[in-house]
């Protein structure tokens, strides 16, 4: 823990500094990476049965299996577009249509609880960030990372439950290709003041497969590939999908849905 809070602030001292100093398009996605310490592997034991989760009476449904009419392609040229999204729904799931891109939510989120499930498929390809990589965009800006990390160990700050690029997890309790994962995550949305910088910032509980891998943890700015954290100031937003452009088999969804807080 002691490691990680360490690497933390050296991470946040390197994104002032590179918020001060205009180097940053000279960086390489390396220098925002890093690999130790290792995050312990935990069993979540095995789900009791094969069903999704249940759904709260005052959630608002986003996926129930049937269509995409709460997602919209987040590349929509015409923003004002009321289309579906693209991705491709079948036998009660959505999986991810890399030709497609990114999905959102049609909706605008503040304050949430958000589930979902996902599973990559059996017999999945790749390693490192190139397997079964997608991500939740929390307001459109904060990527808390998919990836199918069994038995596939990538950067620590970049494995499934980071923030990406920021906070490792707290574990690694995946379950294999095949078997669903299932997300469950509370967002608290950040306030700004007049300048843009944050008056509160967000802050993220992340919990898969019933164990705890963020806890209430604070996020930092954007969530960039290459680069550090900045600080850009938004309004209510909404859950973006990631599509990666890795060559790997594409996961799949079910079960999406949401409470606002
Ligand atoms: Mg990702």
């Amino acid at each position: 823990m002691k490691k990680i809070i360490l690497s933390l602030l050296a991470l946040t001292s390197l994104s002032v500094y590179s918020q001060n100093n205009q180097k940053t398009k000279e960086m390489t996605p390396e220098m925002s990476e890093f690999y130790t310490p290792k995050i312990k592997v935990v069993d979540p034991g095995k789900l009791a049965t094969e069903l999704p989760a249940p759904v709260p009476s005052d959630a608002i449904i986003l996926f129930d299996g049937k269509d995409l009419a709460q997602w919209k392609n987040s590349n929509e040229t015409d923003k004002n577009s009321k289309a579906d999204a693209k991705w491709i729904v079948k036998d009660g799931v959505v999986t991810v249509d890399k030709k497609v891109g990114d999905i959102e939510t049609k909706l605008a989120f503040g304050d949430i609880q958000l589930h979902l499930e996902w599973r990559t498929p059996v017999g999945v390809h790749g390693q490192g960030q190139g397997r079964g990589n997608s991500g939740v965009f929390l307001q459109g800006m904060y990527e808390v990372q998919v990836l199918d990390n069994f038995q596939n160990e990538t950067y620590v700050n970049g494995q499934v439950g980071s923030i990406y690029k920021q906070t490792p997890p707290l574990a690694n309790p995946m379950r294999k290709p095949g078997e669903w994962n299932i997300y469950d995550i509370i967002y608290t949305a950040p306030t700004f003041k007049e300048d843009g910088a944050y008056r509160t910032k967000p802050t993220v509980t992340v919990i898969l497969n019933g164990v705890i891998i963020q806890n209430n943890t604070t996020i930092l700015g954007t969530t960039p590939y290459i680069g550090f954290p900045e600080v850009v100031k938004h309004g209510k937003g909404p859950i973006r999908l990631q599509s990666h452009g890795d060559p790997s088999e594409p996961l799949s969804f079910r079960n999406i849905w949401i409470r606002e807080l």
